[in-house]
C-alpha cells in the first residue's frame, strides 16, 4: 500500500512506522512511496508492506534520530 501524503512538507503518513527503527521507505519509478517493514525479513508475523497508517504494533522500536535504516540501505534489494 502506498503511503498517502499528508500534504505537509517532508511527509508521508505511515503512522508509527514513521518513527520506527524498522521502517524503510521505498520509492518506485513512478514516484510512489511505500513503507517497508524490515522486521518482515525475519518474522513472518510482520507484513513486508503493512497497511498504513499503522496505529499499534508490538514490534515498534523508536528510531534514534541518527539511525534511519532507509538512509543506510543495508543491502536491501528493492
Ligand atoms: S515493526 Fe511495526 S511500526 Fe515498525 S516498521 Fe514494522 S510495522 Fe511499522
Amino acid at each position: 500500500m502506498a503511503i498517502e501524503s499528508t500534504g505537509a512538507p517532508g511527509g508521508p503518513h505511515a503512522g508509527l512506522c514513521e518513527t520506527c527503527f524498522f521502517q524503510r521507505v521505498v520509492t518506485n519509478t513512478r514516484g510512489s512511496r511505500f513503507s517497508l517493514c524490515n522486521r518482515s525479513r525475519d518474522d513472518p508475523a510482520y507484513p513486508r508492506y503493512p497497511r498504513v497508517p499503522v496505529l499499534r504494533c508490538g514490534g515498534y522500536r523508536a528510531r534514534a534520530a541518527d539511525a534511519r535504516p532507509d538512509s543506510l540501505d543495508a543491502g536491501a534489494s528493492d
